[in-house]
């Protein structure tokens, strides 16, 4: 296991074709441990996406999974609306969140935020 940070390894955000591409922005292992420290265990449901598996997985064209600043994470004890708030609430300027009815998107994108919810669209 290369670990990245105290809760995160590398290979939870390996690409799920196996490719080997397992790159991670160092920013989102950051904001990933902030919400760490206020939650329980995260698991990464989907990091890194490879630009085939991205298209295979139906990811938008400029999926911020493809160039390793994104992640879709599930919290345990909590739902993804909490954590979509939790994120909005300390984070209101920065990065993109989306909520899902199964798990809570985040990516470290720079310049303008973006939210959406899938539940609602
Ligand atoms: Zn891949």
């Amino acid at each position: 296991m290369a670990k990245l940070s105290e809760h995160f390894s590398r290979e939870e955000f390996a690409c799920q074709c196996g490719c080997g591409q397992d790159t991670v922005d160092y920013e989102l292992i950051r904001v990933l441990e902030a919400l760490r420290s206020n939650t329980g265990p995260i698991i990464i449901s989907s990091g890194n996406r490879c630009t085939k598996r991205n298209k295979a997985a139906g990811g938008a064209l400029k999926s911020f999974h493809v160039i390793s600043k994104a992640a879709d994470i599930i919290v345990k004890g909590n739902t993804p609306a909490e954590i979509y708030h939790h994120l909005s609430e300390r984070y209101p300027d920065r990065y993109g969140i989306g909520l899902y009815s199964g798990w809570v998107h985040i990516d470290v994108r720079g310049g303008a935020k973006a939210r959406w919810d899938e539940n609602h669209s």
